[in-house]
């Protein structure tokens, strides 16, 4: 299942509050979404620039996957997503081309998206992230 665009880039931060103001100023438009993502253990804060989004993305606990990721890497870019027509597809499609999956059928993510993780271990260092609506 070929992607139409990228939906977005996910960025760990350490806080929300304190880069707002800086993909605000950098970006030159306004956060419009925060929003708390309880089964992943972040918050999320979304910007628009042309039809790809940037989520950034705040740990609410330090055993979650951003919390480990910030402990390991600190704050940047954390992963990529793909827009497809239907993200379990796309999941199952990647399965049987042998990459290894996080998720095995899509679940709810922000923003009511459906979504879905490759293992960063098959995708040659980047966490991808398949999304559908
Ligand atoms: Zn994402």
């Amino acid at each position: 299942m070929k992607p139409t665009h990228i939906e977005h880039l996910g960025i760990a931060v350490k806080s929300l509050e304190e880069s707002i103001p800086y993909y605000e100023n950098l970006l030159g438009t306004k956060c419009y979404n925060i929003e708390e993502v309880s089964d992943q253990r972040v918050k999320t804060a979304f910007f628009l620039v042309g039809q790809t989004k940037i989520e950034l993305l705040e740990s609410t606990d330090p055993e979650g996957p951003i919390g480990k990721f910030l402990e390991k890497k600190g704050e940047g870019v954390h992963h990529i997503a793909f827009a497809v027509e239907d993200a379990s597809v796309a999941l199952a499609e990647a399965e049987t081309q042998g990459l290894t999956l996080i998720d095995k059928v899509a679940r709810k993510g922000a923003e009511g998206m459906n979504i879905g993780f490759l293992h960063p271990k098959s995708t040659h260092g980047v966490l991808v992230e398949f999304c559908s609506t």
